[in-house]
C-alpha cells in the first residue's frame, strides 16, 4: 500500500471507504436529516464546542472565505497574522472583499509573537476581527493559540482561526479558547476524502454576521443554520463525504479525543526524532513544532524533486515538497489522521536508502 505522508488529503480507512460506497439518499428525507444531526452532533464534541458547527460542501479554503464574507463588512479593520502560506491566503481573502487589512507577518519557520499581536491591537482600536493560523500546515509550527487568542478577547475583537490543518489532531478548545469562527476541512485530520469544510460560530460571530455586509451566497451562514434546524443543507451537499464523515467521527470518538491528540504527539515525535537520526534538521522553531506536519530542510547537495520520486516509485512513500518560497528548500511529511507510528518508520527506513541517491553526500 501506497504510504501517503502528506499534509493533506490523507489516508482514509478501509470502513470509511466503503461507507462511501453507499447508495445515495434523498438530500431532503428522513436518513439525510438523522445523518446530519448525528454528524452535527459529533463534530461539536471534537471541536468541543457548545456552539453551532455548520458543514459546507467545499474546499477548506471555502471555509475561511466563508468565516470571512459571513462576520464582515468592505472597509472593516482585519488584522492579519501570517506565518506561512495558509496564513498569507487568509489575507488575500479578506483583502479581496474589501476589508482595510493590517497583515502581521512573522518570519516562516517562527510562530506568531503574542506581544507583537497585542501591540498592533493596541495600536489601532479600530480593529474589528483578528484572523490567526492554528497549524501552518507550509512551514510546521503550531501557534501558541492558548496564548494569543485570551489576548484578542482581551481587546474583545472577532477571533477567525484557520484550523484546517490541526482541528481534530491537535487539542484546540474552540469553547474555552473563545474562537468564533474556527475551520477545518475533511482531507486533513478527520480520514475523510476532500469536499467538506466544517466551521463553528460563536454567539459574537452570529452578533457580527447580522451586521455583515460582504457579499455572499452560496457560503452565506444563516441559510447553512436554517437548513440545519431542519437537518438538511442549502444546496445538495457531498452526501458520500458525509456517509464517510459519520464513519470517521466514530472512530475518533471510539478511540477517544485525549488518545488521538496522545496519538499525534507520539507519531511526531517519532518523525522528528526519526530525521534527527539521519543527520537532517528541522525546519521549525523547536518551540512550536507542529504535531501535523514536520517539514525538513534539504541540505546541500539534496535533490528535492528526485528524492521525493526515488521515494514514490521505489518505495510507495508520497512526501510534501516545500511550497512557494520553500520550494527546493524544504520537504515535508504529513502525519495527521490515520497515522501511527510504524507509518513513519516507513518513511525514515525509504529516506535512509534515497537520500544518497538523491545527491546527499555522506547520506
Ligand atoms: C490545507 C490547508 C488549507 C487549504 O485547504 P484546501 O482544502 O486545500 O482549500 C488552508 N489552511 C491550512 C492551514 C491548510 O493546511
Amino acid at each position: 500500500m501506497v504510504n501517503l505522508r502528506i499534509p493533506g488529503p490523507t489516508p482514509v480507512p478501509d470502513e470509511v471507504l466503503q461507507a462511501m460506497a453507499k447508495q445515495m439518499i434523498n438530500h431532503r428525507g428522513p436518513e439525510f436529516k438523522e445523518l446530519m444531526n448525528d454528524v452535527t452532533a459529533k463534530l461539536k464534541t471534537v471541536f468541543q464546542t457548545k456552539n453551532d458547527v455548520l458543514t459546507l460542501t467545499a474546499a477548506g479554503t471555502g471555509g475561511l472565505e466563508a468565516a470571512i464574507v459571513n462576520t464582515l463588512s468592505p472597509g472593516d479593520k482585519v488584522l492579519a497574522t501570517s506565518i506561512g502560506v495558509f496564513g498569507d491566503r487568509f489575507t488575500k481573502i479578506a483583502q479581496t472583499y474589501g476589508a482595510d487589512v493590517t497583515p502581521l507577518n512573522f518570519e516562516w519557520g517562527k510562530a506568531a509573537d503574542v506581544n507583537a499581536i497585542r501591540k498592533a491591537l493596541q495600536a489601532d482600536p479600530k480593529i474589528k476581527a483578528v484572523l490567526v493560523t492554528q497549524n501552518e500546515t507550509s512551514t510546521g509550527v503550531t501557534n501558541d493559540l492558548a496564548a494569543i487568542c485570551p489576548v484578542v478577547k482581551e481587546f474583545d475583537k472577532l477571533l477567525l482561526v484557520d484550523a484546517i490543518s490541526g482541528l481534530g489532531a491537535i487539542d484546540l478548545p474552540v469553547d474555552k479558547w473563545h474562537c468564533d469562527v474556527t475551520v477545518t476541512g475533511s482531507q486533513k485530520a478527520w480520514m475523510v476524502p476532500p469536499g467538506l469544510t466544517m466551521v463553528s460560530v460563536s454567539e459574537e460571530a452570529w452578533q457580527a454576521h447580522a451586521e455583515a455586509k460582504m457579499p455572499r451566497f452560496y457560503f452565506d451562514f444563516s441559510k447553512a443554520k436554517s437548513n440545519l434546524e431542519k437537518g438538511q443543507t442549502p444546496w445538495t451537499p457531498a452526501v458520500s463525504i458525509i456517509f464517510a464523515l459519520q464513519v470517521a467521527l466514530d472512530m475518533i470518538l471510539k478511540e477517544g479525543l485525549a488518545n488521538v491528540f496522545a496519538r499525534h504527539i507520539r507519531v511526531a515525535k517519532a518523525a522528528r526524532d526519526g530525521i534527527k537520526s539521519l543527520g537532517l534538521s528541522l525546519f521549525a522553531d523547536e518551540r512550536y513544532v507542529s504535531e501535523t506536519v514536520t517539514p525538513v530542510v534539504a541540505p546541500p547537495g539534496l535533490d528535492v524533486k528526485a528524492m521525493l520520486k526515488i521515494l514514490r516509485e521505489a518505495h510507495q512513500v508520497v512526501l510534501a515538497g516545500g511550497q512557494q518560497d520553500l520550494s527546493g528548500k524544504i520537504f515535508r511529511i504529513g502525519h495527521l489522521g490515520w497515522v501511527t507510528e510504524k507509518d513513519i518508520a516507513g518513511v525514515i527506513s525509504a529516506l535512509k536508502v534515497a537520500l544518497p541517491q538523491a545527491g546527499l553526500a555522506g547520506g
